[in-house]
């Protein structure tokens, strides 16, 4: 359950409501913007879409069968 909190040293990302790079932290868990009233508590951020992608898995398993094969055939 890590999520990737961006950090102010690398620099907030832009604000979704204004597009601006108005974002600070306010507290450890909470951003807000300083051009319009837009804020998010990063602890209870709703997922957007699920963490894990099941294509991506199933991708890496075909592109491991594939490597497999490959080098099977090659030593082969
Ligand atoms: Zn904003």
């Amino acid at each position: 359950m890590t999520s990737q909190i961006p950090s102010l040293s690398y620099g907030m990302p832009n604000c979704p409501s204004c597009s601006k790079q108005g974002l600070v932290l306010t507290t450890k868990d909470r951003v807000a913007c300083i051009f319009c009233d837009f804020r998010r508590d990063l602890a209870t951020t709703p997922p957007k879409k699920p963490a894990k992608n099941p294509t991506s898995d199933v991708w890496s398993v075909f592109l491991l069968l594939l490597i497999i094969t490959f080098l099977i055939v090659v030593l082969t």
